[in-house]
């Protein structure tokens, strides 16, 4: 569609973030201007309390406006990626903020000189102060793993020398990779790219699921010598840097920004692996919705049932709020103000960044970028984006500039508890069966995927990053072998690893980063937790959340949990997403045991985002 055609309520109107060139040019002046005053408090940023202030109210400041101006001009590009106009202000942007942060790097380095005496002194003498006081106490908690000027110098020359196994990884994977085609059971060639894999690992034909599985895996085998010692490099250096920084383990080092314990990761795991009998008896009930008599790796993701209806846009918004109606007046009054207050850039234009996401400043709405065509998979994800701009919506109207903005650990768990919502009001509202059979396989899918699969991996990066750190020299050989023995605990006696499966774990960009993924199972078990309580009607259920998400970042994520009635120290944190996993599972059991494969068989639809 061309953008001028448009309905005017179905796309941003971004001028009304700057209205004008002149009122972007005047926020870059004021930008300079600041940091010709933040350069004059070089070596006394932490001289007293009032340098202290002076110096963090104007950051505060910068950093507000700097938001602003690249939210604009990064929401710009990405309706027209093919703009050299915007291209040009995207790179006028980029070279401003490296050359302020250079400048004003010393900043840092000052305040990293804070201690908790001097802090508390200064609180006291300035109640100005008080805004930055967590920020500070976690600059002062993370200023003992800051080593010298003149190592930490070196270190940052080395920088790209010490990551390079990551970019040559990222060229086997991306720039130089070739997967050999593959035939479905017509014998139609088809070509294979990371995203028609998972496609076609969802297909109904099986010749074609287990010819993409063959060709992905085969690349990595052949050339998994080179990836394992890419891995191997990567975590060694981790664990290097992290002994040097003070830190027991890399495992400590991930997980210290959040203020997470290497105890705590260890209880994430466990309690996701003693609900591995779920994922079995998920794994069987597959196997009988797809009529298979014997159930391989390349099997698991198959999609079943159907559901074949498109949705226009308003529809959309009616279910997506309909779905909503469990959270309350107020909740809903904030979904209308998205919905025709012009927070949603819909329709799939030339030169649009594809895919969607929620993205927004201080300043500015919390926007939402779609590529509508009408499908299920839209329906999920403008509630997910939804989930995350309402998020950030509360938080930004309860917190300040300085800490509105929320921590990764807890980012995706409002888009989730939002998609539970709605998966819940589909089941209850669909059609037929086979399109309350796609949705029960939907749910049990994203949690199969999202928990089970990221926690194998999570155990995995554990495994390897403990046995290298302690002096083990591990090969590709080791790698994959560990990787089978956690295929077989988590997909169980009933599904065939077949031997290549074991080459998946060299085709984990994750692992790069290592200690991630952990993210993703927990962020899922505490929508669910929410999501259980707002469904069954709970007293409180609803006001928790909006606590939950009026929290920004004010503090660690566990303490936020912990103030919106989630302790997740206590208790398993899976127990209340997989009492309704079981549910959804003995449902979907119950729908596909009768149905007649034989003839006719079940209706199957692809699925991709
Ligand atoms: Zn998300």
């Amino acid at each position: 569609m061309e953008r001028e055609k448009i309905d005017k309520k179905y796309k941003w109107d971004l001028s009304e973030i700057y209205s004008s060139d002149e009122k972007v040019k005047k926020d870059y002046k004021r930008c300079e201007e600041i940091t010709k005053k933040l350069e004059t408090f070089k070596g006394k940023v932490i001289k007293n309390s009032n340098t202290l202030s002076e110096v963090l109210d104007l950051n505060a400041e910068q950093d507000r406006i700097l938001s602003k101006l690249s939210t604009y001009i990064g929401l710009n590009y990405t309706l027209d990626t093919s703009s050299s106009f915007w291209s040009k202000k995207s790179d006028e942007f980029t070279d401003f903020y490296s050359n302020i942060s250079s400048r004003l790097s010393f900043i840092d380095t000052e305040l990293a000189k804070l201690t908790t005496n001097t802090l508390e002194k200064y609180l006291k003498e300035n109640k100005d102060l008080e805004k930055y006081k967590f920020n500070l106490e976690h600059i002062i908690k993370e200023s003992k793993h800051i080593l010298s000027l003149e190592k930490e110098i070196l270190l940052s020359e080395l920088s790209p020398a010490l990551f390079s196994s990551s970019s040559i990884f990222d060229k086997i994977d991306n720039a130089d990779v070739y997967y050999d085609d593959v035939l479905d059971k017509d014998g139609k060639k088809h070509k294979l790219t990371g995203g028609s894999y998972r496609e076609f690992t969802r297909s109904s034909d099986r010749t074609l699921r287990k010819n993409a599985f063959i060709s992905m895996l085969k690349y990595y085998e052949k050339r998994a010598n080179t990836i394992g010692e890419c891995l191997k490099s990567s975590v060694k250096t981790n664990g290097i840097i992290s002994k040097l920084r003070n830190y027991k383990s890399s495992l400590e080092r991930s997980l210290s920004y959040d203020d997470i314990t290497p105890e705590f990761y260890e209880k994430v795991l466990s309690d996701a692996k003693s609900h591995v009998k779920t994922l079995h008896k998920m794994m069987d009930a597959y196997k009988n919705a797809l009529n298979l008599d014997e159930m391989h790796i390349y099997d698991i993701n198959a999609r079943v049932g159907s559901f074949n209806r498109t949705f226009e846009i308003e529809e959309m918004k009616k279910i997506v709020k309909e779905s909503l109606n469990v959270m309350g007046e107020d909740y809903l009054k904030v979904a209308d103000e998205a919905f025709t207050n012009g927070w949603i850039d819909y329709y799939e234009t030339k030169g649009k960044r594809s895919g969607a996401f929620s993205a927004g400043c201080y300043d500015t709405k919390p926007y939402i970028l779609l590529n509508y065509t009408g499908s299920f998979d839209d329906l999920e994800t403008l509630a997910h984006e939804l989930g995350h701009s309402i998020h950030t919506y509360y938080s930004i109207k309860n917190r300040n500039a300085i800490d509105y903005y929320y921590p990764i650990f807890l980012a995706e768990i409002a888009s989730t508890t939002q998609e539970v919502l709605l998966n819940d009001y589909l089941l209850k509202t669909c059609k037929t069966d086979e399109e309350k059979i796609y949705i029960l396989n939907n749910i049990l899918s994203n949690y199969k995927s999202t928990v089970f699969r990221q926690i194998e991996f999570a155990e995995f990066e554990k495994i390897i990053a403990d046995k290298i750190e302690s002096g083990e020299n591990l090969t590709a050989k080791e790698f994959t072998d560990i990787y089978l023995d956690l295929q077989k605990f988590y997909y169980g006696p009933n599904v065939i690893n077949d031997e290549l499966i074991k080459y998946e774990c060299l085709r984990i960009p994750h692992f790069y980063s290592q200690f991630y993924v952990y993210k993703y199972a927990t962020g899922l078990a505490i929508a669910y937790i929410f999501a259980n309580r707002i469904i069954n009607n709970e007293k409180g259920a609803v006001d928790s959340y909006i606590k939950f998400i009026s929290s920004g970042g004010k503090t660690y994520p566990l303490d936020i949990l912990k103030e919106a009635g989630i302790d997740l120290n206590k208790e398993n944190i899976f127990d209340d997403s997989i009492s309704l996993i079981n549910n959804y599972l003995d449902e979907f059991i119950k729908l596909t045991k009768g149905v007649n494969h034989g003839k006719k068989g079940l209706l199957w639809t692809f699925r991709c985002r």
